[in-house]
């Protein structure tokens, strides 16, 4: 890895960069790190190069990718924050402290989980460019694990897999978690790693290259036709993606393989649509496997079509379309956000926190328990999430199978308190239904009602609204004891 890349990278993304500022960064990370080496005998600067890449690729901000370079600087080196800061300024310097402080934490066992887990939070709440670091940092940690002693791999690849590829996939950023997950696959189950590598890349790559290619032929011609400007690409799916499906459902091999995956992009949001109309009326639709997210986008911003078609030979064939841009959001998240909106400027203000980095912050407040703490992060963080919206129209995300109990916490403690009854899409439902994506919700308040139903607890879904309901039904119960009090 050479710096032209990188710069040939940002000039691309960015032409408006400052590209004498990042060969600066260069020349001093370079300077800084003179002769160490990696555990892999490489120069230590080429760890610095592959960071900064990777941050290039998924296309942050040039004070991102600097800070990339310089990511290993004051802990490694002689150089310290303070000459980093002189020469880059507060926000480099701030960004490369916020991955020192990290990288003082490592994973051991699930005290150390929960401390890693907390400090990824607290760094990502302050800015979360810190994190996108630290996702470039291990991934190429990553790929150099081969140098290290086996319990070292396996535990860089554990928490990998336990605590950064979720949250990359939060964010959004496909890509990095797919990446990252498919190595520390090949690191923490490796038999089972080689068995799928080699049944999907040599046994059926013919096959599904053959009817990959049969598909886009009839696909591409009927778009033509119908002047649908476009590109067709077959997906590739990942490894690990494949290992969990088969862990998860219990299936065959082949059922999940012969699973095949195609994409669509084209010019315009109307242009999907009479794409999947195209699809629609070319082959016959799986049931219920029809999914608009770009009408209704999950929580995280990502959208696109997905449909499944009985395909040739009735074949399975599932089909995402999109636009360009929806296509670039999908592989970057948050980081191609901010990046086309500000022409390559970062400003904080801007980019939207997602309600969830709040409710963790919120939670880890309030649980002492760590393993309290751990399985509700896991529940209502990392668990699917759902988006129900209220008759106003605003958008609430919410953990799968919450109910509109969790839903009037979410919107007000009045509201949860003073619940006692539910419109689902107009109709009559009761507080303990559950909720579905895409739904409107209205709550019936009592006016006179002032404390919740403690039997709410047994079947509430989120944190928020647990303990809310603990703290007023205990207030509940103080005063009828007042209130019993004189007569007694
Ligand atoms: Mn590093």
């Amino acid at each position: 890895m050479t710096i032209e890349q990188i710069i040939n990278k940002v000039k691309k993304n960015n032409p408006k960069a400052d590209l004498d500022l990042l060969m600066l960064a260069y020349d001093f990370a370079q300077n800084a790190h003179e002769g160490q080496k990696r555990q892999s005998g490489e120069p230590y600067i080429q760890h610095s190069l592959h960071t900064a890449f990777t941050l290039a690729q998924i296309k942050t901000d040039l004070n991102t990718i600097i800070a990339g370079l310089l990511h290993d600087v004051p802990e490694d080196t002689k150089r310290t924050l303070a000459e980093v800061e002189k020469n880059f300024g507060k926000e480099v310097a701030s960004l490369v402290r916020g991955i020192t402080k990290l990288s003082k934490i490592k994973y051991r066992g699930v005290e150390r989980y929960v401390e890693s887990l907390r400090k990824m939070f607290l760094a990502m709440a302050s800015d979360l460019r810190v994190i996108l670091i630290k996702f470039a940092d291990r991934l190429h940690n990553l790929r150099t694990l081969d140098a290290l002693p086996p319990e070292k791999q396996e535990r860089i690849a554990r928490e990998t897999l336990e605590i950064y590829a979720p949250i990359a996939g939060l964010l959004g950023i496909w890509r990095l978690k797919w990446q990252m997950e498919d190595l520390c696959f090949k690191y923490l189950y490796p038999e089972e790693f080689k068995k799928i590598e080699y049944k999907y890349e040599v046994e059926k790559k013919v096959e599904r290259n053959r009817f990959i290619q049969g598909v886009k032929n009839i696909l591409n011609k009927k778009l033509n036709e119908e002047d649908v400007e476009h590109i067709i690409t077959g997906r590739f799916k990942h490894l690990y993606s494949i290992y969990k499906k088969m862990q998860a459902k219990d299936r065959k091999f082949d059922e999940i393989y012969d699973v095949f995956a195609l994409r669509v992009i084209v010019k315009s949001i109307p242009d999907c649509y009479k794409t999947l109309g195209i699809i629609h009326s070319l082959w016959r639709p799986k049931p219920d496997r029809f999914k608009d997210y770009i009408a209704l986008p999950k929580p995280n911003g990502y959208r696109s079509l997905h449909t499944t078609v009985y395909g040739p030979n009735g074949k399975a064939t599932e089909f995402q379309i999109r636009t360009e841009e929806m296509n670039e959001e999908a592989l970057y998240g948050i980081a191609a956000h901010w990046y086309y909106k500000d022409g390559g400027n970062y400003e904080k203000d801007k980019l939207k926190q997602p309600r969830w980095i709040k409710e963790i912050m919120d939670l880890q407040l309030n649980i002492k328990d760590s393993h309290d703490f751990i399985k509700q992060v896991k529940f209502d963080v990392f668990h699917d999430r759902i988006f129900v919206f209220s008759p106003e129209g605003d958008v609430y995300d919410l953990a799968e199978s919450a109910t509109p109990v969790d839903f009037a916490y979410a919107v007000h403690t009045d509201i949860g308190n003073q619940c006692s009854g539910a419109l689902i899409n107009d109709k009559m439902a009761t507080l303990d239904a559950k909720l579905r994506s895409g739904e409107v919700v209205e709550i019936i308040i009592d006016k006179n009602r002032k404390y919740p139903n403690r039997d709410w607890l047994k079947f509430v879904k989120t944190q928020k609204a647990r303990n809310k309901i603990k703290q007023f039904s205990k207030l509940s119960r103080l005063e009828t004891i007042k209130k019993l009090l004189p007569k007694i």
